[in-house]
């Protein structure tokens, strides 16, 4: 059995080689900065437009609502960022899930803290759901800006999104979703009632550092970053051609391989789940079976603390996390569980796998039974 068992495609995909190959190519092909007017330069423009068309033609948008940026955090940061730098938005006041990722929970707290943004944190449900009424609470108060994420990357769950976005056009209110976690398993559609959605080239075996912000319409977005007039004014600093070449054909080929991987990683799942349950009759799951993407699966054991897990499945090689990859090293209770209001003896256990298509049942196997070594010792 294969020892190095790699269960953490949510905190990052490994590139795949077709990706690497094109970032080389234009690593070594294109000189120019693509906002120089001499040939070079102007190559370097063809290589960056050629991967905005077929970035907007996978996604289902136009070329010109894409703005190419370093990832998702920044992405994130940009559209929160709105409610201070807008200078059309009614109001300073943002709801969003409870259970979003750091990069935007984060943001808001020191957007509230320094500029006095109003934030509503919106509830859920014990899986994960939005709560409905607690939406519409939040709705009432007539947020300019609401952001929900379409699937959650600590338990995988996936919301009714197009729906959640309506209720807030209805509302009046701008929509951003950070779909970062969706992009590997579902069709993402940038729907008419969205305005804003972030999407992170890592978590599709694409290179890091670089993601894609969509808008609706470029007219009233306020750039985060200032200088060279980049990405239409949008986002300015000279743009990472091989990076962005890289998204665009790690995008294609998650495109092409995405029917077939859901169906491979759902197999791969359920047998996860089963072998789990049948094992450790006291383990809860975090993630909604039903509910939830393929490709990732959450668990806890009672009164077992995560990071005694972890050590023990990274001593045997197995490669898994306590939730969010930005968490690590801080192993603190994780605010999705939290949200979920997930019993005490379990909030501070959350084991994290996720897979892709190039992972086997017999990883799976061979976590169980490091996990059972675990078990006789507690
Ligand atoms: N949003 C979600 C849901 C994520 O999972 C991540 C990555 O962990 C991010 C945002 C941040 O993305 P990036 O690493 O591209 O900044």
């Amino acid at each position: 059995m294969n020892k190095n068992c790699y269960l953490d495609h949510a905190s990052t995909a490994p590139i795949y080689p077709d990706v690497v190959q094109e970032m080389v190519l234009y690593s070594n092909e294109l000189k120019g900065n693509p906002s120089s007017l001499h040939e070079e330069g102007r190559k370097a423009k063809r290589i960056l437009e050629q991967a905005r068309r077929c970035v907007a033609e996978l996604l289902g948008v136009i070329p010109e609502q894409i703005v190419f940026c370093s990832g998702a955090t920044e992405a994130n940061n940009a559209v929160l960022w709105q409610s201070v730098l807008a200078t059309d938005w009614n109001n300073k006041r943002v709801a969003l899930s409870s259970i979003e990722h750091d990069a935007s929970i984060n943001t808001c707290r020191f957007l509230e803290e320094r500029f006095g943004v109003e934030t509503d944190l919106i509830e859920v449900e014990s899986n994960g759901r939005l709560n409905m009424e607690s939406y519409r609470n939040a709705l009432a108060e007539n947020p300019s800006l609401v952001s929900v994420m379409t699937v959650n990357n600590e338990v995988g769950v996936v919301q009714d999104i197009v729906r959640i976005a309506e209720m807030a056009k209805e509302a009046g209110a701008r929509f951003h979703t950070d779909a970062v976690q969706a992009l590997p398993y579902l069709e993402v559609d940038f729907s008419p009632s969205m305005d804003f959605m972030s999407l992170s080239g890592h978590k599709i075996h694409g290179p890091k550092g670089v993601g894609v912000l969509l808008l609706r319409s470029r007219a009233d977005f306020v750039s985060l970053l200032h200088g060279g007039g980049q990405e239409g004014g949008k986002r300015a600093g000279t743009e990472d051609i091989a990076a962005i070449a890289g998204f665009a054909k790690a995008l294609e080929i998650n495109e092409t391989n995405k029917k077939m991987r859901y169906f491979a990683l759902q197999e791969l799942k359920r047998h996860a789940m089963h072998r789990l349950y049948s094992t450790f009759p006291d383990i809860k799951m975090l993630t909604d079976a039903k509910h939830s993407v393929p490709g990732i699966l959450a668990f806890a054991f009672p009164n077992l603390k995560n990071e005694k897990v972890l050590t023990m499945l990274d001593m045997h090689g197995i490669c898994a996390s306590g939730g969010s990859a930005c968490h690590a090293g801080s192993m603190q209770t994780s605010h999705v569980l939290q949200a979920m209001n997930v019993e005490e003896a379990y909030s501070n256990g959350l084991v994290r796998i996720s897979f892709s298509d190039e992972n086997k049942k017999e990883e799976i196997d061979h976590m169980i039974e490091v996990l059972q070594k675990l078990n006789h010792k507690r």
